[in-house]
């Protein structure tokens, strides 16, 4: 990765020198965490739970901000006066916050013409999405000057309140769980205002779509959707308001979602929608496909043997598929089944010789409702885009705000975790090794006087994983399957054995060691996480990595008269014909990650940790165990040991005399002797204490961003 730290970088702190004595206040303990002393894992703790119970959630690390999840509303914390206070006074004099971090960030992208990119961590139900918010909320606020940029933040918060009803659902460890991971770079132009933002979404949970784990429900808007929809609405999706009716919305026993007010949901999600101009008949067609899946997921199939043997099926409730048909434009209900039954497109409307299982029927169903889902939430997203999109010749910088799905562990792990899991550890890596070690190789590059503390954070899991014929080589060899026919049996258990014949076991991965004499079962393996032992079931793992549709079903849906299905399955066009492998979402999200990491590289990062104080969602519970899990495997005594001895700010000596010159007499208007030096004479003449910086080969390195801050207000004054 190149330098996260790039030139002119300012990392905003919420905090200053002046304002953390190390003499905690009453009760509260230190704001700063670099600030309190002595600085020990107990002391760290002890700090964090003095806040917690006095209400006080965020707590600086210097320019790195913690906030630990309260599990009830604190509405005075984020009223409209404490927002204008941020807003309006320099956010190193008042108390640590999210709308302080989110405005140093603007500043310093308006002052010294950093993009930003503001990376939230921490695990499932910690509280980074809601914090996204907040941070979106307070960017779209900083500057409005025209209509359009005021438009622009409404349509950004309400994007979110669409994604949240089709991409975030009910799991064991959060109520609202985001079941995709997400980035949004928010464009701004030369004045400061937003003028438009990028929504990129990373790998939807698209299995929850056919199942969920236990008291784990389906994406909040199949629910939303039956409380909410008018009677009319609901007669002309042929849907019935009951939720049981519906397999898929009832297979994790879970029905509600605590403190929740679905049928207000669905107004909020249906009014989002029309505030970002989808059409009556889009929102139409959208809910259509949701009664397509809902319908399809009930479909029963009953098994049949035919008289040489085999087993073949039919559909046992013939009236869903007469809906489906009606729902989709699609004329021919018979066809339809025998599609469904057959797994190909028949010559005329009969049986075909290789007809289905009624298993492997099931399993085309399902199939088919994760594609139509799953090519829905693409559509949601493209769609929101059109809507946030904006003229490049407008835009001067950008922010970006990455809100990734938390590491999860369950008592039963599948592909699902473990994507999500693969990319927690790859977020891990790179936001510790941030301070661990390209902030340290800096020092040390430029010839400052510095002792390596800690150690940078292994990429060992990535490494097993990413590296030629490491474990996602192997997922994907084993997923070459056409997507066209149920999987041979077996496939899961061969995958483990290829992983043990190429001897990947190491630290980092267990792999069952099956000999003579054990009978060790060959359908689990475990990962040594930064986060702790995760150990994955194997079952479903190639099938669920395969990410193509049944070729069938895809002319199928193509040939619909329904607008949107046909628009979300071009693959199904029999004039194209498609010669590639099918694409395997794990490769595709190794690909994905690598251009999220390469593009926030290119940006000055600000990280927030989330931390979750207990696993029973229950305010004014401090769960010590539990948080001192979290403080240690996200390193954070290690990087605040890093940031108490470093720099808040370096830049090189020609750009560093370019911003500031015009404060002294001696290097204003021009300086055209070496640049080291006029920096020297520039910072004697500002009496600035030689504590408060040091120079190193190429760059000047500031101490604390409270001296940043009170030379941008120099300026500014001048
Ligand atoms: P996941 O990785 O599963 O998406 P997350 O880290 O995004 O989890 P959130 O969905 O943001 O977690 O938070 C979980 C729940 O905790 C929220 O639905 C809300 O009820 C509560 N919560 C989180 N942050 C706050 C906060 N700052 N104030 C009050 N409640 C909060
Ligand atoms: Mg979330």
């Amino acid at each position: 990765m190149s330098t996260i730290m790039t030139d002119g970088l300012h990392i905003p702190s919420t905090t200053t020198a002046a304002h953390h004595s190390s003499t905690p206040e009453a009760d509260v303990g230190v704001s700063d965490l670099l600030f309190l002393e002595p600085l020990t894992e107990q002391s760290f703790i002890d700090n964090l739970r003095r806040r917690f119970h006095a209400d006080k959630i965020y707590t600086a690390m210097g320019t790195l901000l913690l906030s630990i999840n309260p599990f009830r509303p604190l509405p005075s914390l984020y009223d409209e006066q404490t927002l204008r206070l941020y807003k309006n006074q320099r956010v190193t004099d008042l108390p640590p916050h999210i709308f302080g971090a989110a405005t140093a960030a603007y500043r310093d992208l308006i002052d010294h013409g950093t993009d930003q990119v503001l990376i939230l961590s921490g695990e499932s139900g910690a509280g980074k999405t809601e914090i996204a918010k907040l941070i979106i909320d307070v960017i779209t606020s900083m500057r409005i000057l025209s209509r359009e940029g005021e438009q622009v933040g409404a349509r950004l918060t309400l994007s979110d309140l669409v994604l949240r009803a089709f991409g975030n659902a009910k799991t064991a460890s959060n109520e609202n769980a985001s079941r995709f991971g997400k980035y949004v770079d928010i464009a701004l132009n030369s004045h400061g205002e937003v003028v438009g933002a990028n929504l990129t979404t990373y790998q939807l949970d698209r299995s929850r779509v056919v199942i969920q784990g236990p008291s784990e429900r389906n994406f909040h808007i199949f629910y939303q959707l039956l409380a909410g929809a008018d009677a009319i609405l609901l007669k002309s999706l042929k849907l019935q308001r009951n939720v049981e009716k519906y397999t898929l919305l009832r297979c994790g026993g879970a029905y509600r979602c605590e403190g929740i007010d679905e049928k207000r949901e669905f107004m909020t999600t249906r009014d989002a929608m029309d505030g970002l101009n989808f059409s009556a008949t889009e929102c139409h067609l959208v809910f259509q496909v949701l009664a397509v899946v809902l319908k399809l997921g009930n479909l029963q199939f009953l098994p049949q043997t035919n008289v040489d043997g085999t087993e073949s099926c039919t559909v046992l409730n013939d009236h869903e598929i007469d809906e489906v048909c009606e729902l989709l434009e699609y004329p021919d209900p018979t066809r339809f089944h025998v599609v469904l039954t057959n797994g190909i497109i028949p010559e005329k409307n009969e049986p075909t010789e290789n007809a289905l299982s009624a298993a492997e029927a099931s399993w085309l169903r399902d199939q088919l409702c994760k594609a139509l889902y799953n090519r829905l939430f693409t559509w949601i997203v493209s769609r929101l885009n059109r809507c946030l999109s904006y003229s490049s010749s407008n835009s001067r910088s950008f922010l970006g705000v990455l809100d990734l799905y938390g590491f999860e562990r369950f008592e039963q792990n599948g592909f699902e975790q473990f994507l999500i899991n693969y990319t927690a550890e790859k977020l891990h890596v790179v936001t510790y090794n941030m301070i661990m070690s390209y902030e340290q190789e800096e020092y040390i590059r430029e010839g400052l006087s510095w002792t390596r503390v800690g150690h940078a954070s292994s990429p060992e899991v990535c490494d097993v994983m990413e590296k030629n014929h490491g474990l996602l080589f192997a997922l994907d060899e084993a997923s070459q399957y056409p997507s066209s026919s149920p999987l041979p049996e077996k496939v899961d258990e061969r995958l483990i054995e290829q992983l043990c014949s190429t001897n990947l076991g190491t630290e980092a991965i267990t792999l069952p060691k099956k000999t003579s004499t054990n009978n060790v079962p060959m359908d689990r393996f475990t990962i040594k996480h930064f986060a702790g032992d995760v150990t994955y079931s194997v079952t479903g793992f190639v099938e669920k990595n395969i990410d193509g549709v049944n070729r069938a079903l895809a002319e199928l849906m193509f040939s619909c008269r329904h607008a949107l299905v046909k628009e979300l399955f071009p693959d199904g066009n029999p004039a194209r014909t498609n010669t590639k492998r099918p694409a395997t979402l794990a490769n595709h999200l190794k690909v994905a990650l690598t251009s999220l990491i390469s593009n926030i590289s290119t940006k000055n990062a600000v990280q927030f940790k989330c931390i979750k104080p207990n696993d029973r969602k229950q305010a004014g519970y401090f769960d010590e165990a539990k948080i001192k899990q979290q403080v240690k495997y996200m390193g954070l005594l290690d990087q605040a040991e890093v940031r108490r001895a470093g720099f808040a700010f370096r830049q090189s000596y020609e750009n560093f005399l370019k911003h500031y010159k015009m404060l002294s007499h001696l290097t204003w208007p021009t300086w055209d002797a070496d640049a080291k030096e006029g920096v020297r004479l520039l910072l004697m003449s500002l009496e600035l204490k030689p504590i408060e910086y040091a120079f190193g080969r190429t760059k000047i390195f500031i101490k604390f961003s409270e001296t940043v801050c009170r030379l941008d207000d120099l300026r500014r004054m001048k």
